[in-house]
């Protein structure tokens, strides 16, 4: 692979050393070689970025992309209707090439949108052969993933064991490690029912499991009663908590619970617009921040909102924002004397959190070197970003897709002056629709 030297660009590295308003980034195989005003490479290939801002590549922090082909089909229901209709009803009828094609084209538009890392929560996999069609789909991209190996959750049939009783198959989760361990773009980890959605046995069963395995233990907290209402309590006396654990939503917890899994180092992952749309409540933003943490973010689902991390770092920021406006005025009955929350903080729960709610940020999250090489080129000379006072607050508040020039996943090219490198894709966006399709008939939401 040819040297890259990407010249002339604003870079925003997220990292201690501090941006450039003016700088080259010199890129060897699939990491980062050099950051600096100007770097001198005869063997490079030389990419002529004058009017880009290059930010670090984003990270989505939950999504569970097994949904891609039902995109708006969620869009006026709440989690309730949720639970009923997509995992009781739709997600029963998808075959191992359903997940594939909607992993594969999740995943392209993730890559689209300038996400270079994916966590994608696979929670409709009855058998390996899903699993395995999910996995070939995000590995056919050149994505960066992280495989997190969920459970399906249909309605108990008589005779049958809930799923809220049956421990997390540990055999099959070993299988994948012993298939994957070892590849440079994916890892694989578990997402678990945790104590709000499973008996505590099995919360108990699940935790060790993913600590015996090395793996992060990652679960949904929130919406309806908890199954098991002292799992948390239960959990943590039995020194199962700590940083592998990550809690997506979190609303339920109580401040002193927040505090406490805060100081244990586990990480908390917000999926904004979502939360907002179902009636999860507002996001853990907020309440994280006055306990010293952030949250990562992630799109959740693609079958209700957009799967662009940009408008979800801009959702998350604003809802924040009026929450404590709100606040402040209550309290002092007039606006704060500045914004809450920064534009850098927002970009940063896009980047730095979610590398390090994935245990990555020594590889990825910031542009520095000896990191990989993991990037994208905002195009800010359109019409919709200039002029650039504030490169930062450019990308978070005025880029959209329509500015993604190019993105860079571990030194390879996938997108490339506003052209995704993933051939013609015709044939796959009509298996996409044809798959789409079949699971809405099957389920009599469409003709
Ligand atoms: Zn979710």
């Amino acid at each position: 692979m040819p040297n890259t030297l990407i010249r002339n660009a604003t870079i925003v590295t997220m990292d201690s050393q501090g941006d450039l308003p003016v700088g080259d980034l010199l890129v060897h195989q699939d990491r980062i070689e050099a950051i600096a005003p100007a770097i001198d490479a005869d063997d490079a290939e030389v990419v002529d970025a004058t009017g880009c801002i290059v930010i670090p590549g984003l990270v989505n922090a939950h999504m569970h992309t097994w949904q891609t082909a039902l995109r708006g089909v969620a869009a006026n229901w709440t989690l309730l209707e949720y639970f009923q209709k997509m995992h009781a009803g739709l997600a029963t009828a998808f075959a191992p090439e359903d997940l594939f094609i909607a992993t594969r084209m999740g995943a392209l538009n993730q890559l689209n949108c300038g996400t270079t890392t994916l966590a994608d929560w696979c929670h409709n996999n009855p058998t390996p052969g899903h699993n395995d069609a999910a996995i070939e789909g995000l590995l056919s991209t050149g994505i960066r993933a992280a495989f997190f190996h969920g459970t399906p959750k249909p309605d108990p049939k008589p005779g049958q064991v809930p799923f809220w009783e049956v421990p997390h198959p540990r055999k099959e989760v070993e299988r994948l490690l012993a298939a994957h361990q070892g590849k440079a773009l994916l890892s694989i980890q578990a997402a678990v029912l945790g104590p709000h959605y499973s008996t505590l046995d099995v919360a108990m069963h699940d935790f060790r499991m993913a600590r015996e395995l090395g793996l992060i233990a990652s679960l949904h907290q929130g919406g309806g009663a908890a199954r098991t209402p002292d799992g948390w309590e239960r959990l943590e006396a039995a020194g199962l908590l700590g940083p592998n654990i990550n809690i997506v939503h979190g609303h339920a917890l109580s401040d002193a619970q927040l505090e406490r899994f805060c100081g244990l180092g586990m990480s908390f992952s917000a999926a904004a617009e979502s939360e907002m749309s179902q009636g999860h409540g507002h996001p853990l933003t907020g309440r994280l921040l006055r306990f010293g943490r952030a949250p990562s973010l992630g799109v959740d689902l693609e079958s209700v909102l957009s799967g662009d991390m940009l408008t979800q770092a801009r959702v998350a920021l604003g809802i924040q924002r009026s929450l404590d406006n709100v606040a402040y005025r209550e309290q002092h009955g007039t606006i704060p004397p500045t914004s809450t929350i920064t534009t850098r903080e927002a970009l940063a729960w896009v980047t730095v959190e979610g590398a390090r709610m994935l245990r990555q940020l020594d590889r990825i999250g910031t542009l520095a070197p000896g990191k990989q090489a993991d990037l994208v080129l905002v195009r800010a000379s359109d019409l919709n970003m200039q002029p650039v006072h504030d490169p930062v607050s450019s990308v978070v508040f005025q880029a959209s897709l329509a500015n993604i020039d190019s993105v860079m996943v571990a030194g390879q090219w996938r997108k490339r002056a506003g052209e995704l490198l993933a051939g013609d894709l015709r044939a796959d966006l009509q298996k996409l629709r044809a798959s789409g399709l079949k699971i809405t008939r099957a389920m009599g939401l469409a003709a």
